[in-house]
């Protein structure tokens, strides 16, 4: 998943004191080309190599466990949609939500990714979508979902068709409901695990559905036309356990 600057710095706006965090936090370039290198070049970002709970990971050997999806209340909005240098991010208006029990977090983005972040028995796919729900105390949740050519899909194309292709920002013409990236059947896997992009915070609920979604072929090379590569290694499980439904 990635965090973007912009957004850093939004969140810093109304702290009089944060001037030069956010300064620090301008200079924290990273690059794909560099991705083993993150935790070594940053002290900031230290997790990304010394972590035992990394994403993203293979999806593998995955135990049977009856446990149960997010609640998902999300609704169709005309989404601002930012190329922030690192992918095509859609950015979520308050009050949508995934629900686990009785915690609650709030859906505030979704981007995403080329070739896919999660492997499942060591296979990629083509791309793959991050649904970012942010959580009490800073845990986040997070939706993976892998795309592969074939059918369109209408929501990733209105998207990809508004995706400015330097950075900054659009805004698409009317509402999509994000909930059409997702697949029919809601198998998935479920691990605990880090954001996938510097700082590499071990603080993500990981839910990836097992099933694909398609996408049309052309609009993944349109996507990797403007990020040929931007999905971090495979990390190693360590000590975790992945589930699966
Ligand atoms: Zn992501």
């Amino acid at each position: 998943m990635a965090f973007t600057r912009r957004s850093f710095l939004a969140g810093l706006m109304g702290c009089p004191f944060c001037a030069a965090a956010a300064r620090a936090a301008e200079g924290a370039y990273w690059s794909y080309a560099d991705a083993q290198n993150w935790g070594t070049h940053n002290r900031a970002y230290q997790s990304c190599s010394t972590g035992g709970e990394q994403s993203p990971i293979d999806l593998t050997n995955a135990i049977r466990a009856d446990i149960r999806a997010p609640k998902l209340s999300w609704k169709a909005q005309a989404f601002k949609i930012v190329n922030n240098g690192h992918t095509i991010q859609a950015e979520v208006a308050p009050g949508c939500f995934a629900t686990l029990g009785n915690r609650k977090f709030e859906f505030a983005q979704f981007h995403f990714h080329a070739p896919s972040e999660h492997a499942i028995g060591g296979k990629r796919t083509a791309m793959e979508a991050h649904f970012v729900h942010g959580g009490e105390g800073g845990a986040l949740l997070v939706l993976g979902a892998l795309l592969k050519a074939g059918a369109k899909n209408k929501v990733f194309t209105s998207i990809m068709a508004a995706a400015p292709p330097i950075e900054g920002e659009a805004k698409l013409n009317e509402p999509v409901d994000p909930a059409a990236l997702l697949p029919k059947r809601r198998a998935f896997f479920r691990y605990e695990g880090s954001l996938t992009t510097p700082p590499c915070s071990e603080v993500v609920n990981w839910y990836v559905f097992a099933n694909p979604v398609e996408v049309a072929a052309s609009d993944i090379e349109a996507f990797k036309k403007l990020f040929p590569m931007n999905a971090r290694p495979l990390q190693t499980l360590h000590r975790r356990f992945v589930l699966r439904n």
